[in-house]
């Protein structure tokens, strides 16, 4: 089936741009020019993917984002951010973005991301437990014996690497390979700003699990610890 894809952007000829090539890709593809018309829209549509414009006119594309992060916690999320605004992407990422692509981008930029986010789902079987944690695959959830984890679905799909490497020491370049598709056009801190999220949802639960860090390396989750 089709994925469908929310596209929120207030240029037209960017948003005429993005929903051709992605239409092109088969994705079924709905253009908002604004967060008011996107929330309209994201009523109704169950969407995979929303891919938002941070500039918009009236409320902001974090404000949009952050909607529709409470909205569908699933939903794959990403911002079009202005070059170089590194507090955009600190900003997008707090407001529960998975990631984002700066302005300008080249369109195959943008379409080798979607096909990380698709590669995602299709790693692993359904379900596994590591150390107390239960998680879900098909369900996007993880939980403990202590409750259920809130995770965003970046911060589900690199726990579920590192629980899929258990005390092994992930490298920094592999895990964004693995989660981001690609390295020319991310800040490698990404991978550091989510470890401290998830590290401060596992904590919230006492979760039997702890992330550590392997310096200069990359992170590893370990068994029995808190
Ligand atoms: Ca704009």
């Amino acid at each position: 089936m089709a994925l469908r894809i929310l596209t929120v952007e207030d240029e037209p000829e960017m948003a005429d741009l993005i929903a051709r090539g992605l239409r092109g890709e088969g994705y079924v593809v709905d253009v908002a020019e604004d967060g008011v018309h996107a929330m309209a829209l994201a009523k109704d549509a169950g969407y995979d993917i929303a891919i938002l414009d941070v500039m918009l006119p009236g409320m902001s594309g974090f404000e949009l984002c952050r909607w529709l992060r409470r909205q569908h916690e699933g939903l794959a999320i990403i911002l079009l951010t202005a070059r170089d605004a590194v507090d955009d992407r600190v900003k997008g990422l707090d407001a529960g973005a998975d990631d984002y692509l700066t302005k300008p981008f080249e369109f195959v930029e943008l379409a080798a991301r979607l096909r990380a986010l698709r590669r995602r789902d299709a790693i692993g079987t359904t379900r596994m437990e590591i150390g107390g944690l239960h998680i879900d695959m098909t369900r996007h959830r993880i939980a403990t014996e202590q409750g259920e984890l809130s995770l965003s679905r970046t911060e589900f799909d690199l726990l579920r690497l590192l629980a899929a490497n258990v005390g092994a020491v992930m490298p920094r370049a592999a895990i964004l390979d693995a989660i981001w598709g690609s390295t020319d056009y991310i800040d490698p801190n990404i991978v550091d700003q989510y470890v401290s999220y998830i590290r401060r949802k596992l904590d919230a639960v006492g979760a039997p699990v702890r992330i550590a860090t392997a310096r200069g390396v990359g992170f590893q989750l370990i068994e029995g610890e808190t």
